[in-house]
Parts: structure tokens; C-alpha cells; sequence
């Protein structure tokens, strides 16, 4: 898709949130208006195809979770797309649904850079990138390594047209992951300050993450 489009950028972020942390909002909030985002919708999965049998807490709980991280800032949204389709979520079907709601926006699917390394194996690629651009988040690492078959596609962030392009975001990089959360919950009772406080408590008060491995 390269017409000019609406002039609207809808940022999607799809995850299993499990749990939603400083990682998933921070850069994103920090970037929002470089990336000229209208807003950004978090959409959390019921199950992911890489992720299966590794989530450790209930759909509603994370959903929950992304809800609670997310709600101070009207910029950021929460879809229950995903999860009430109680099966495990492919992007390009996500991608389907809210390029029917909005066929002429820029829809920029946010990913960090951990997932470039398999971006070949998404299923139905070809189609994703008919309906969405990649926007790629730092995080902390070894430098994201890209197939040289999807080098063609990257352009500057301001280059971008509706779908089909791959943008690296300059956003500072926030060591953390939801598996070092879990991990830090379990052996110790606490995040430290991985987690946004309210989150914090919410696990708390639901016991979450302390008898998992
Ligand atoms: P896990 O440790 O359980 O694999 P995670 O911390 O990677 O989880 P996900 O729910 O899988 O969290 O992440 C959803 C999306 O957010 C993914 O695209 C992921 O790469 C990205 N993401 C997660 N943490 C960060 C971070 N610290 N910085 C930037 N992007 C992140």
C-alpha cells in the first residue's frame, strides 16, 4: 500500500505482556512523537506461536496488567482483539482487522529487535507487510541482526508510507524483560523498579509469578 494515506500513524504493539513492564511503555512514550503517532494500541495475545506453553499467568491477568501500565497516558489504547479470540494469534490476522478500521492509516506494528532474527518465519510475511510497517525498538543486546532479503524494505522513520517499510526507532535501550521479571518475582518477591509501581502491586495483591519456573 503506498498511497499518501489519512495523514493518521497507529502504532500496534502486540505481546503476552506477562508481565506488562517498563520495557513495553517507556521507549514507546519516548519515541511517540518522533514517530508522529496519532496513538498506540496494545494488543495483547492469548497465546503467541513462538511463546507456546511459556506464559505463566491467565489471559485476564495480563490483559489486566497492559491495562493498568498503560492508563495514565490517554495516548495509549488496549485491544481485546486478540484475546477474545481465545486461540493463538498470527499478526497478520491482527493486522486484518485493524486495517479494516482504518484502510487509509499508517499502521506501524512495534516490535523490539529480539524478533528480526526470526522475522522470516512470521507467518505470512508478504501479506504483513502489505498491511503494516515494522517499527523496531532497541533493547539491550547483541546488535539486531536483519535478513539481508528484508534490507531492501528499511527506510528513515519519516520515509515511511502506510505498510510495507522497516524503521529503526531511536529509543534508549531498557534492559528489561518480562522472563527477568518473572525470574526476580519468584526468587525474591520483588522487581525492584523493573515494573511500573502500579503493576507492582497488582501482582502483588494477585500473588502472581511466585510458584512458576
Ligand atoms: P519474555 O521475557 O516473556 O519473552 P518480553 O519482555 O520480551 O517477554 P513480550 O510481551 O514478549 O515481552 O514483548 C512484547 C513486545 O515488546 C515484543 O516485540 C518485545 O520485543 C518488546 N519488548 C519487550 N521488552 C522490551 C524492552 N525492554 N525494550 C523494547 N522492546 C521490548
Amino acid at each position: 500500500m503506498t498511497e499518501a494515506g489519512s495523514g493518521i500513524r497507529i502504532g500496534l504493539c502486540g505481546g503476552t505482556f506477562d508481565p506488562f513492564h517498563r520495557g513495553h511503555v517507556e521507549p514507546v512514550r519516548a519515541i511517540f512523537e518522533s514517530m508522529e503517532w496519532t496513538t498506540v494500541v496494545y494488543v495483547p495475545a492469548w497465546a503467541q506461536p513462538f511463546k507456546t506453553g511459556h506464559t505463566t499467568s491467565s489471559p485476564y491477568h495480563r490483559h489486566a496488567m497492559t491495562v493498568l501500565g498503560t492508563i495514565e497516558d490517554p495516548r495509549l489504547e488496549v485491544s481485546l482483539v486478540e484475546l477474545e479470540k481465545e486461540c493463538v494469534s498470527y499478526t497478520v490476522e491482527t493486522l486484518r482487522h485493524f486495517r479494516s478500521l482504518h484502510p487509509q492509516s499508517t499502521l506501524d506494528w512495534i516490535i523490539g529487535d529480539d524478533n528480526l532474527e526470526k522475522l522470516l518465519e512470521w507467518k505470512s510475511l508478504d501479506e504483513i507487510f502489505e498491511l503494516a510497517n515494522f517499527a523496531v525498538l532497541t533493547r539491550l543486546g547483541p546488535p539486531a541482526r536483519l535478513d539481508p532479503a528484508l534490507r531492501r524494505r528499511v527506510c528513515p522513520v519519516q520515509d515511511r508510507t502506510t505498510a510495507g517499510a522497516i524503521v529503526f526507532a531511536e529509543n534508549e535501550a531498557l534492559a528489561v524483560s518480562s522472563t527477568r521479571i518473572r525470574e526476580l518475582v519468584r526468587t525474591t518477591g520483588s522487581a525492584g523498579d523493573l515494573l511500573q509501581p502500579v503493576v507492582a502491586e497488582y501482582i502483588n495483591r494477585s500473588g502472581l509469578y511466585r510458584m512458576t519456573t
